[in-house]
């Protein structure tokens, strides 16, 4: 499948590459992290990346909603949460796994504790 196949039918688990930015994103981006400073999933402070939970290329009117961005870290959790282990793909359920995930890490970081 080519680039320009994706563009044409827009399959929702897959994400296209080389659609331009808003020239806003950049400062979205960095309001963003400073109201959430930590990884959504693992709570890393270090190496955040701002992630679209539904692709700005598929949904350009969300790319600059706070309401559909997310801090990830850059290694491991965007790739692995945000996109399924391969950037061409996105997660539609991104922000309830994570949920999901941060509160099963939680309570195996107390387990790990009280051991
Ligand atoms: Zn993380
Ligand atoms: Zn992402």
């Amino acid at each position: 499948m080519s680039l320009l196949d994706l563009f044409r039918k827009p399959d929702p688990g897959l994400v296209a590459a080389g659609v331009p930015r808003s020239p806003k994103w950049a400062k979205v981006r960095a309001a963003h992290l400073k109201a959430h400073p930590a990884c959504e999933a693992c709570g890393q402070r270090d190496a955040l990346e701002v992630h679209h939970v539904q692709p700005f290329h598929l949904q350009p009117d969300l790319e600059l909603d706070p309401a559909n961005l997310m801090t990830l870290c850059g290694d491991p959790c965007h790739i692995v949460h945000g996109h399924l282990m391969a950037w061409a793909r996105y997660s539609p359920t991104a922000r309830t796994d994570v949920r999901t995930y941060r509160a099963n890490l939680e309570a195996a970081r107390i387990a790990a504790k009280g051991a």
